[in-house]
């Protein structure tokens, strides 16, 4: 089963006249099967959180040990292989190349990777299925509603099939009834099979949080409460 675990984690951004801590000391196990949400105020450190769990940033201090590895001590391909092939990020700000279709899109991760377009597309298409989006594979971002652009980012995070899943306000700009249908899928990449996976979700939505098993809040920097599954950790 998998197991990330943050030990004393710290983050500092000098930009202006003083540094601003991010994360301020973050203890943390995340463990296959969990659905977990980030709830915190904007500025709380949310962000920097997910930036850690998937090694695009790397902390001043503490460990980031995924299954086994401190992924804090990879050094640059390292981290970049790390990241191609054990996180899938659901970010949105990091959204689809608009010159692509859904199906390109999501086959893109797996073509880098030197896998043939036959079976990258083959691999995609069943991805864009299990989002419901079979009959949009051949359109382009621009020709695609929010929610569905946001169902196929969920499908290229799957593709080259990652033990963790990244979100960061992945029902932002959503209506209840797809917010609901993209949470759907989350709460199954979470809960499938033997614990081998895990998603942690960063939100301001309430009950998108409600849908996860485990709730942790945040306050300038620090973990304030971890609830799982209706008990305090
Ligand atoms: P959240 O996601 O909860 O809104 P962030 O992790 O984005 O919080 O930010 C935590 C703190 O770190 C904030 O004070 C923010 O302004 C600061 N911060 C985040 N990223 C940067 C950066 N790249 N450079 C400077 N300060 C940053
Ligand atoms: P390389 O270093 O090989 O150019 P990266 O390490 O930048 O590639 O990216 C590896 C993967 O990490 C990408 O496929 C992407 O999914 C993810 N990634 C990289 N940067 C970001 C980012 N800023 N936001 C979200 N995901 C990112």
């Amino acid at each position: 089963a998998l197991t990330v675990r943050l030990d004393g984690v710290v983050k500092e951004y000098s930009t202006g006249e003083q540094p601003v801590r991010a994360l301020d000391g973050i203890d943390l196990t995340v463990s296959g099967g969990q659905f977990v949400s980030l709830v915190a105020p904007s500025g709380a450190g949310k962000s920097t959180l997910l930036h850690m769990l998937g090694a695009l940033d790397v902390p001043d201090a503490g460990t980031v040990v995924f299954d086994g590895i401190d992924i804090t001590k990879l050094n640059d391909n390292e981290q970049s292989d790390f990241r191609r092939h054990r996180v899938g990020f659901v970010f949105q700000f990091f959204n689809l190349l608009p010159t692509m279709s859904a199906w390109e899109n999501v086959a893109v991760p797996k073509l880098l990777d030197g896998i043939p377009m036959s079976k990258a597309k083959a691999d995609a298409m069943r991805l864009l299925d299990m989002v419901g989006l079979s009959d949009r594979a051949e359109h382009r971002p621009a020709q695609l509603s929010g929610g569905q652009i946001q169902r196929v980012a969920i499908a290229r995070a799957l593709v080259m099939n990652p033990a963790l899943i990244i979100a960061d306000e992945p029902t932002g700009n959503l209506d209840s009834k797809t917010s609901h249908s993209v949470l759907d899928i989350l709460a199954d990449i979470a809960h499938d099979s033997d614990d081998t996976g895990a998603v942690v979700m960063a939100t301001h939505d309430l009950e998108a949080a409600r849908r996860t098993d485990r709730v942790i809040s945040m306050l300038d920097g620090r973990i304030d409460t971890d609830v799982l599954s209706g008990q305090e950790v």
